[in-house]
């Protein structure tokens, strides 16, 4: 249990990926803040299962981020993974969606480091780990705000590693291919919408086609990649962008 003392905040993690992410930081001994909207009931659960607290902050609001950091203390592994989609033509895109998905996907991993960083530094160890996309290195039509997004994330990661590398914290991307959550299960429809597909043709034809191993990622395989990112061992892996989608950008 090497991650024991340290104290792990996830965003988004009340499904999908970043509950597998939280999952198995918690399994390595880390206290674990959960972040993300659902049940309460259900919540309350996986807080008792990971010996987590939660908050439910929105994190398109700057002032609930600030109040989450406040309320999460001194964080020594910081997993921006909080995200959402939005599939449209460009000219068709609504501006509240691209302003809500940059807001979300890009410009709260800046606010969560700006307030995470000085404990880091004054402790001289950190890691933080932001959940970008296979669409952080390459593109695929009718998702302007998400790519614009994806690439900034990355942009913003490699600038990071590189302020902070000399105070022992390190940041990385990981950049998952498709990962069957409710993210993706979600934008089935309006991705059958902007091609005229039917829905086996979206997922075979789009999510699948370019993932070699014609499997969907599984998220835990994306914790399991957290947690080794968490080690000692990996001081000098800093400013990298990670893929997990099984050969998608190998192409
Ligand atoms: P998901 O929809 O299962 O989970 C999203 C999480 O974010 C949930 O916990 C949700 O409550 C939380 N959330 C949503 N809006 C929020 C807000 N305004 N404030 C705070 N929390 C909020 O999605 P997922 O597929 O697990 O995605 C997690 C991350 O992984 C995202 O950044 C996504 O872009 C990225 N990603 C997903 C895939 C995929 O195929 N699923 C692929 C590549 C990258």
């Amino acid at each position: 249990m090497f991650l024991e003392g340290k104290r792990a905040l996830v965003t988004g993690s009340t499904s999908g990926i970043g509950l597998a992410i939280a999952r198995a930081l918690a399994g390595e001994g880390a206290r674990v803040v959960l972040n993300g909207f659902g049940d309460e009931d259900e919540i309350a659960k996986l807080c008792e299962e990971l010996g987590a607290t939660h908050s439910g902050a929105d994190l398109t609001d700057v002032a609930q981020v600030g109040a989450m950091m406040e309320q999460a203390g001194e964080i020594d592994i910081l997993v921006n993974n909080a995200g959402m989609q939005h599939v449209a033509p460009v000219e068709e895109f609504p501006v509240d969606k691209w302003n809500l998905i940059l807001a979300l996907n890009l410009s709260a991993a800046f606010h969560t480091t700006r307030l995470a960083v000085p404990s880091m530094k004054k402790k001289g160890w950190g890691r933080i780990i932001n959940t970008a996309s296979a669409h952080s290195k390459v593109a695929s039509p009718f998702k302007g705000a998400y790519n614009a997004a994806k690439h900034g994330l990355d942009g913003f990661t490699k600038t990071i590693a590189l302020e902070l590398a000399e105070h022992g914290v390190t940041a990385n991307c990981i950049s998952p291919g498709y990962v069957w959550t409710p993210l993706v299960e979600n934008q089935i429809p309006d991705t059958m919408k902007a091609r005229g597909m039917t829905r086996d043709e979206v997922i075979n034809d789009v999510l699948l086609v370019k993932q070699a191993t014609k499997k969907f990622v599984q998220p835990e395989e994306i914790g399991a990649l957290a947690v080794f990112l968490c080690r000692d061992e990996m001081q000098n892996v800093n400013g990298a962008n990670w893929s997990i989608d099984g050969g998608w950008t190998a192409e």
